[in-house]
């Protein structure tokens, strides 16, 4: 199966989660698939190879993914983490989420400046959580290689937030 297809296909969907109105695609059952998931990571690590310096994941999920392509790509990982969770000074950037807002942060000074960082989360929609994570980077003067999702939501405008930075969605839904 074409991965554009294998992607939606390992995820659950839950209608109305966590609100009316939501179509929630459920990514863990991707995780606990082990040929949805390896194959996930391999088409990321194709797509992006040679590009990037460090893997950068979203909490929560994101982190499986930056773990994983890095392990496999001998790269480090950097943790980017919801507002409050992180014992040093931060770079913080808010945004506002398909629904409800939130900040994040990432640590400043744990990566030395103009690194390749290739950010990685589970789903783009609406844009913003992956917006603020590039405004991080910025602001710790890192150099966005590229950013990457296993899921695309079409219609939310979210690509339009990415700016010139190379987007790659393993799929694409409404
Ligand atoms: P955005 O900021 O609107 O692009 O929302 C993306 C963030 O919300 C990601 O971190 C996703 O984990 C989460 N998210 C949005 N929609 C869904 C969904 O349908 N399933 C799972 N997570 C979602």
């Amino acid at each position: 199966m074409p991965i554009d297809e294998l992607v939606p296909a390992a995820c659950a969907q839950i209608p109305d989660f966590p609100q009316e109105g939501i179509l929630f695609y459920d990514v863990t059952t991707l995780f606990a698939n082990s040929v949805a998931f390896k194959r996930s990571i391999d088409e990321l690590a194709d797509r992006f190879e040679g590009t990037y310096d460090i893997v950068a994941g979203v909490e929560a999920r994101g982190f499986l993914m930056a773990a994983a392509l890095a392990y496999k790509t001998g790269k480090g990982v950097m943790t980017v983490r919801k507002a409050g969770k992180l014992p040093r000074e931060t770079f913080q950037a808010e945004y506002t989420l398909e629904y409800g807002t939130a900040a994040i942060e990432i640590h400043k000074e744990d990566i030395p400046a103009g690194q390749r960082v290739l950010i990685l989360d589970d789903i783009l929609a609406t844009g913003g959580t992956v917006e603020a994570a590039i405004s991080l980077m910025e602001q710790a003067k890192l150099e966005v290689a590229g950013v990457g999702f296993l899921m695309e939501l079409d219609g939310l405008g979210g690509r339009s937030k990415m700016g010139d930075h190379r987007v790659e969605s393993l799929s694409l839904t409404t």
